[in-house]
């Protein structure tokens, strides 16, 4: 069985002291069989990977540049998430979707980018309140995928993780139900096994689930079959709680 792998995306929080004193909280809790990767903001990257030396936690950034250097005044390339000891990049988050121009070419830009520097992409895709109210959840996410899917080769679309996280459910409390997560999942894995051709509808892709993630749904989500982990968000900053759901997985 493939090993369970959860993330935490600190989005736009942390200082010097708060990311010191979670992640030596972390570091001596007890963790679990389940891969654990943390997502700081850039400038705390290099503080991380100090408190972080030596344990099993994994660094991960948050976004990465589309391309892969020069005159982008405010970015980050690929390669320096590397030099910081990154080895997960999370793409296409749905706030940098909304807020910052990822749309899906380039969203596929940093996909490619991070995998020509050996960094994991965590493809984030999801649809909005509005779109699923209008039944167009399977189509908005069949787009986001194939936007990048399209442009790899089988065996790199394997090194993928994906994140399924509807935008309805980040930040609200409302975590969607475990049918729910259950329909959606299975129906990405058939999308994923098309684009590889495989004839095996369960490709080796991680596939995650993110939105308002806590302990209590942890617990139901580490039972869905296709559901490889969990990428976190508010809870990944309170060390009892980002620990309690390793701990689920
Ligand atoms: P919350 O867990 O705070 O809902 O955030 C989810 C998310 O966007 C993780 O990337």
């Amino acid at each position: 069985q493939q090993r369970k792998l959860v993330v935490g995306n600190w989005k736009m929080h942390g200082s010097l002291a708060a990311n010191t004193a979670l992640l030596n909280a972390l570091r001596s809790a007890e963790t679990g069989p389940a891969e654990v990767v943390v997502c700081p903001p850039f400038p705390y990257l290099a503080q991380a990977a100090t408190l972080l030396a030596g344990s099993a936690i994994g660094l991960g950034a948050q976004n990465c540049g589309h391309e892969a250097g020069g005159a982008y005044t405010g970015e980050v390339a690929a390669a320096m998430l590397l030099e910081f000891g990154c080895r997960y990049v999370i793409v296409g988050h749905s706030e940098r979707r909304a807020d910052f121009g990822d749309d899906d070419a380039r969203v596929a830009r940093k996909v490619l980018l991070a995998l020509e520097h050996g960094l994991t992409p965590i493809l984030c895709i999801g649809e909005s309140l509005a779109q699923q109210q209008a039944g167009e959840t399977r189509a908005v996410l069949q787009r986001q995928l194939q936007a990048v899917l399209t442009h790899l080769e089988p065996a790199r679309i394997e090194q993928l993780v994906i994140a399924y996280e509807p935008i309805w459910a980040i930040g609200t409390g409302l975590t969607a139900t475990a049918d729910y997560v259950a329909d959606i999942a299975g129906y990405l894995h058939q999308l994923i096994a098309q684009a590889m051709g495989a004839a095996d509808n369960r490709p080796a892709v991680r596939l995650l689930y993110g939105g308002s993630v806590n302990a209590a749904s942890a617990d139901w989500l580490r039972q869905l079959p296709d559901i490889a982990g969990v990428l976190v968000g508010g809870a990944s900053l309170k060390a009892d709680q980002f620990d309690a759901i390793c701990q689920a997985f």
